[in-house]
């Protein structure tokens, strides 16, 4: 199992994957939860060394390079015995002083919420929200303003963000005697939770707000103009600040994450800021050169195709390609021709053709001639 079976992740899992993937394993078989279970202990061993190479970018760029055997022989990601476990563990959940099984506080690992205690009552900062937008080639070309209409969680109005109706009561939740967070008993462990009476609210409303239904909160679909630069490509992200869900008792709106995907085009292909365009020529054409018109994202342009270009032959446009996000450059256009063999020949064009072929000397085929030397020779070889 390479390490990122080992973590039950995509190969391409972001850091964020990668962490969750950890973090939830580590809970399940760390030794304190699997007393004298030696397969939990092993598996917690391995987990620790698959989080340690995977969680560093540059361990993990050379473990992709260089695969599981090559990385673990090398000793880089080697030598996770159980202490070294531990303070991966330790590190990974802010453990600081003390080790984990001399009284570690399992409320952080399953409460959720970031604080190690936290009052019912501190602001709690707004989600982030992700939303993916897919843009035409031409957009990501020349730019393009979009007006996108995104839904997302606002203060409620009518309540103000309280959640309480009018004339509506707040009482301390008995269940957590308004601490927010109840202890339940799992095994032999004490968790402490979310209350579950009260949300974390560390109370509860007699009349609720009926447009939020007491939650504070309400979806609202609003409009967010953004700005596509030209140059953009799939995988940027566009942040648009405040506008992710709104915060708690005055906590602060989070951010709206935009995720681009760029259509592709059916005449460029793209490859970084360099476009590349396939432009089929009539195989006569390539043979006596000529001019070849062109399609550039500035419009149309004319090229020089040199006497007897080959197949597959690439002209630079210099300066064609996809403007730069940075500085004011552009990349480069490469025409590569595509040498197109006629069809549907009219009887006319088949003799002109047969005629042409009873002309053909050796140095107007080199590639043939030599092709059919060598291929002579290994033949030869195997007599
Ligand atoms: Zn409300
Ligand atoms: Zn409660």
């Amino acid at each position: 199992m390479d390490y990122y079976e080992q973590l039950g992740v995509a190969k391409n899992a972001s850091a964020d994957d990668i962490k969750k993937a950890y973090r939830k394993l580590a809970i399940k078989y760390h030794p304190d939860k699997n007393p004298g279970n030696k397969e939990a202990e092993e598996k917690f061993k391995e987990i620790s060394a698959a989080y340690e190479v995977l969680s560093d970018p540059e361990k993990r760029s050379r473990y992709d390079q260089f695969g599981h055997e090559a990385y673990t022989s090398s000793g880089g990601g080697g030598g996770a015995d159980f202490n070294h476990a531990q303070d991966i563990f330790n590190a990974f959940f802010g453990g600081g002083g003390g080790g984990f099984s001399g009284g570690f506080n399992f409320e952080d690992l399953f409460g959720g919420g970031g604080g190690r205690r936290r009052n019912p009552n501190a602001p709690v900062q707004g989600e982030d929200l992700r939303y993916d937008l897919t843009i035409d080639f031409e957009d990501a070309m020349y730019g393009a303003e979009k007006e996108l209409q995104i839904p997302h969680l606002v203060s409620c109005p009518d309540c103000k963000g309280s959640g309480a109706a009018e004339g509506a009561t707040k009482k301390n939740c008995t269940r957590c005697g308004g601490a927010g967070v109840e202890t339940v008993s799992q095994g032999f462990f004490s968790v402490r939770q979310t209350c579950r009476a009260c949300g974390g609210k560390g109370h509860t409303i007699d009349k609720p707000c009926r447009s939020c239904s007491g939650s504070g909160r309400k979806q609202v679909v609003e409009p967010v103009k953004i700005r596509i630069r030209p140059g953009m490509d799939s995988g940027n992200q566009l942040r648009v600040s405040g506008m992710g869900n709104a915060g708690e008792r005055g906590g602060a709106p989070g951010d709206l994450y935009i995720y681009l995907t760029v259509r592709p085009s059916r005449i460029f292909h793209r490859e970084g800021n360099d476009l590349i365009c396939e432009v089929p020529v009539p195989f006569s054409v390539a043979a006596l050169g000529g001019k070849l018109d062109v399609p550039t994202i500035s419009g149309k342009t004319t090229i020089m195709i040199p006497k007897g270009s080959q197949h597959g032959r690439i002209l630079r446009l210099a300066g064609k390609g996809v403007p730069s996000m940075r500085g004011n450059g552009r990349g480069d256009l490469h025409v590569r021709l595509v040498i197109e063999t006629p069809v549907n020949l009219s009887k006319e064009q088949q003799e002109l053709l047969e005629k042409f072929n009873e002309t053909l000397e050796k140095g107007n085929t080199p590639l043939h001639n030599s092709f059919v030397a060598n291929a002579g020779a290994f033949l030869a070889d195997k007599d």
